[in-house]
C-alpha cells in the first residue's frame, strides 16, 4: 500500500467553516455519549482555542483533519495545576479529528508522530485527553501512550519520550536580599518598598539577622513566579543601593540551583554549599 500524499498545513480563518464541520462530525456523537453535549458557541470556543497551534492535515492538497498541538505549562492550565501526574512542561495534543472520508489510512498516526517527533527533539514528554469511549484511545495505545489519570469522562494519557538529559523546568524564583548589622536599617528601608510596590505578586520570607542555609550573610527572600520575573528583577536592579541580591532558579534540584543558576545583583558571595549536600 503507497501512503497517500501528506502535509499539514497552518489554518487560517478560510478553514472555519471546515474545522467546525469537522468538529461536528468527528465529536458530536463521542460527546453526546459522554454526557457532554455541545452547542454552536461550545464548539466556536472549543474551535479557536489556541488557533495559532491549528494545523490542518492535507491529503493530495484537500483538507481531510485537524491536528491542534503545543507546548503547555502545567502552570497554565487550571485544570491540570493539582494533577500530580502531569509534568511541569509537556507537548500537549489538544485536538486530532480525521474526516470520515479520510478515516482508516493511517493519518492521524502520521500526524501524531510529527508531534512526538517535535517532543522527542525538544525532549518532553507527549500529554493528551481522549473520551473513554473514543476510538482513538486505541491508536494511543498503539504509540506506547498510558493512562496517568481516569477523569469522570475521560483518560488523560502521556508518552514519557526518550530522552537522556531531561530539561530542567524553572517552576519560581527566589531573590534573596542579603545584608550585615551594618547594613540592617538599609535592607529593612528596602524591604518595606519592596513590600508597598509589589504587595501580593510576591511572597516575603522572614528576616533572618544571622546566615542560614546556604546563604553566608544575613538575608530575607522574595519568592516569586517565572510571570513577575522581569518586573521584580527589573526594579532591583534599579533600587538595591548598596545591597547584594542572590537570585536562584527553582526547578527541584537546589544544589544545582544555588550553584550552576545563580544569578547576582552587586557583588557576588561564596555560597555554603554543604548546606545543601555541596
Ligand atoms: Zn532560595
Amino acid at each position: 500500500m503507497t501512503l497517500p500524499a501528506f502535509s499539514l498545513r497552518a489554518a487560517t480563518e478560510a478553514d472555519h467553516a471546515f474545522l467546525l464541520d469537522l468538529r461536528k462530525i468527528t465529536m458530536t456523537a463521542y460527546l453526546a455519549e459522554a454526557g457532554e453535549p455541545m452547542d454552536d458557541a461550545q464548539h466556536w470556543a472549543r474551535l479557536l482555542d489556541h488557533y495559532e497551534a491549528a494545523q490542518v492535515i492535507c491529503v493530495e492538497g484537500e483538507s481531510a483533519g485537524l491536528l491542534k498541538a503545543y507546548i503547555k505549562h502545567k502552570s497554565d492550565d487550571p485544570e491540570f495545576a493539582d494533577a500530580a501526574s502531569v509534568p511541569a512542561v509537556s507537548w500537549y495534543v489538544s485536538q486530532l479529528q480525521i474526516a470520515p472520508a479520510f478515516q482508516r489510512r493511517g493519518l492521524g498516526e502520521r500526524a501524531l508522530r510529527t508531534v512526538l517527533q517535535a517532543a522527542q527533539a525538544d525532549g518532553l514528554p507527549v500529554m493528551l485527553s481522549v473520551l473513554h469511549n473514543n476510538p482513538a484511545k486505541r491508536l494511543y495505545d498503539r504509540l506506547g501512550f498510558t493512562v496517568i489519570e481516569r477523569t469522570e469522562r475521560s483518560y488523560r494519557m502521556i508518552l514519557n519520550t526518550p530522552s537522556t538529559d531531561t530539561p530542567r523546568v524553572v517552576e519560581s524564583w527566589h531573590a534573596h536580599i542579603y545584608f550585615d548589622a551594618s547594613s540592617r536599617d538599609a535592607a529593612w528601608a528596602l524591604r518595606e518598598r519592596i513590600d508597598a510596590h509589589f504587595g501580593d505578586t510576591l511572597v516575603l520570607g522572614r528576616f533572618h539577622e544571622r546566615p542560614v542555609g546556604p546563604h553566608p550573610m544575613w538575608s530575607y527572600q522574595l519568592a516569586f513566579g517565572r510571570e513577575q520575573f522581569a518586573g521584580i528583577v527589573e526594579w532591583l536592579t534599579l533600587n538595591h543601593g548598596a545591597l547584594d541580591v542572590f537570585l536562584h532558579p527553582n526547578t527541584g534540584d537546589a544544589l544545582s540551583d544555588h550553584r550552576d543558576a545563580a544569578v547576582w545583583i552587586g557583588r557576588s558571595h561564596t555560597l555554603r554549599l554543604a548546606a545543601l549536600g555541596g
